[in-house]
């Protein structure tokens, strides 16, 4: 089974940016709630900038094809993603991301849009 869940329920900052606000830099880092066991994985913006231009993906090949199949009905925007397996229960998880670049100081940034679901215990993605 697969669900898609906004990455503001699973994800405790999802906005990325260079930008600094009152002196102060906004954070580079975020933290993935596992829903399925609570783990909470971290991840930096570098993460997002590097896997999702790359296309890479840690998933087998079967659980990619799934969630790629799953994301073309239910994602509006597919381009650029991560994914992961939780590494306490094997949770398949995908996050759709969308990068942008502009503002006042030429600033770049990432924006955590779509999250993505797996679960390992259907014969589907066990495969
Ligand atoms: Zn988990």
């Amino acid at each position: 089974m697969i669900s898609t869940i906004q990455a503001t329920d699973r994800f405790e900052n999802t906005e990325f940016s260079n930008e600094v606000l009152d002196g102060m830099a906004l954070p580079l880092t975020t933290a993935y709630t596992c829903s399925q066991c609570g783990t909470q994985i971290g991840f930096h913006k570098r993460d997002f900038e590097t896997g999702a231009r790359e296309h890479r993906s840690n998933l087998k090949p079967g659980v990619a094809r799934l969630l790629d199949e799953f994301a073309r009905e239910h994602i509006p925007d597919t381009r650029d993603f991560l994914d992961w397996v939780c590494p306490q229960c094997g949770l398949a998880a995908r996050v759709y991301v969308r990068f942008w670049a502009g503002g006042k100081h030429g600033d770049a940034g990432v924006s955590l849009l779509s999250v993505i679901e797996g679960q390992p215990d259907t014969d589907e993605v066990r495969g």
